[in-house]
């Protein structure tokens, strides 16, 4: 499924199977997540790179061919996440924060990815999948249990833990939250009675619109929806000294807002990507805890069924297109 311009549907396409360069596999795609970057690739909000791509960065498969200098057993269960490629040798790179390559590459954006049946990985790349989870429920463990792990880890010490969005991020994160022992409030769009019980299930022990003050000032507050006027909303909901973690790749416009809020030695602060460390860390406690995913399936030619399904904000839990 290929996008060709941004802001038209993706087109269906029958294409030579990918021939795995150096240091590449060749996966035979199991499922594939359809996270809210996919949206912003498709819809444009992310810059158009010019030349048609094949969206997905939350892949499962098997290994069914190797590149040269690659020794992984075919048939290996692996999943191929947002990164991937990092140069190695920038500043970030050399200092451990390689989620900030200046050179990266983006499964999905500058590779093509998984909404596929087959697809081409660098072998460093890759994660061993927690033997215990299947494929489909796997697979949204790949970026927004990733990037939402990285999230967390900057508000781990929070013992009252606000959640703006409770999409396959927060639905994920909430899970290893709650095994951490910390409270969880959870803030939906207004008046969004589903998403608000689907977080009482997972373990929040309050629920709002997010327009709402919560009983208790929050330690920390993580946002994924990809709404700037909930910036200034959550600063109000901090206790003095918290943090305000912003989660997702783009956000809309920040609206001016009163000094005070952040005054109190509160802070704000982005989270960009993910590190391999972040990947072998997150997937081995995803494993441990153990997360359970709530997925809904889609066949792949209907990738853009579910991508409608996501922007419309009609998704519990994660979307999974199955070749
Ligand atoms: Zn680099
Ligand atoms: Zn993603």
């Amino acid at each position: 499924m290929r996008l060709h311009r941004p802001g038209a549907p993706l087109i269906a396409e029958l294409r030579p199977q990918p021939v795995p360069q150096p240091g590449q596999i060749l996966v035979r795609v199991h499922a594939c997540g359809v996270c809210r970057t996919d949206l912003h690739v498709v819809d444009g909000d992310l810059p158009f790179l010019g030349a048609p791509l094949v969206p997905g960065h939350e892949i499962v498969g098997e290994v069914v061919a190797l590149g040269a200098g690659v020794s992984v057993p075919l048939g290996t269960r692996l999943g191929v996440p947002w990164l991937g490629y990092t140069c190695g040798q920038c500043e970030f790179c050399l200092r451990g924060e390689e989620n900030l390559c200046n050179l990266a590459r983006f499964t999905g954006y500058h590779l093509d990815g998984g909404y596929a049946e087959h697809v081409v990985a660098d072998a460093r790349y890759c994660f061993e999948l927690p033997p215990s989870i299947d494929d489909i429920h796997a697979a949204p463990l790949l970026c927004a249990g990733l990037v939402g792990y990285r999230s967390w880890r900057f508000a781990r010490d929070a013992q009252r833990l606000g959640i703006y969005g409770f999409g396959a991020a927060a639905h994920i994160v909430a899970q290893v939250a709650s095994w951490h022992g910390q409270e969880i409030y959870a803030f939906t769009r207004a008046g969004d009675v589903h998403a608000q019980e689907f977080a009482s299930q997972l373990g929040a022990c309050w629920t709002g619109g997010s327009d709402q003050l919560p009983p208790v000032q929050l330690d920390a507050a993580i946002i994924f929806a990809p709404v700037g006027a909930l910036v200034p909303l959550a600063l109000r909901a901090l206790r003095k000294g918290g943090t305000l973690v912003c989660g997702g790749i783009h956000m809309s416009d920040i609206p001016a807002m009163p000094y005070s809020l952040l005054w109190g030695e509160r802070s704000i602060r982005s989270v960009a990507n993910l590190t391999r460390r972040d990947g072998v860390e997150f997937l081995a406690l995803a494993g441990r805890v153990p997360v359970a995913t709530h997925v809904e399936t889609f066949a792949l030619a209907d990738a853009n069924v579910a991508l409608g399904r996501l922007r419309g904000g009609t998704v519990t839990g994660a979307a999974v297109l199955l070749p």
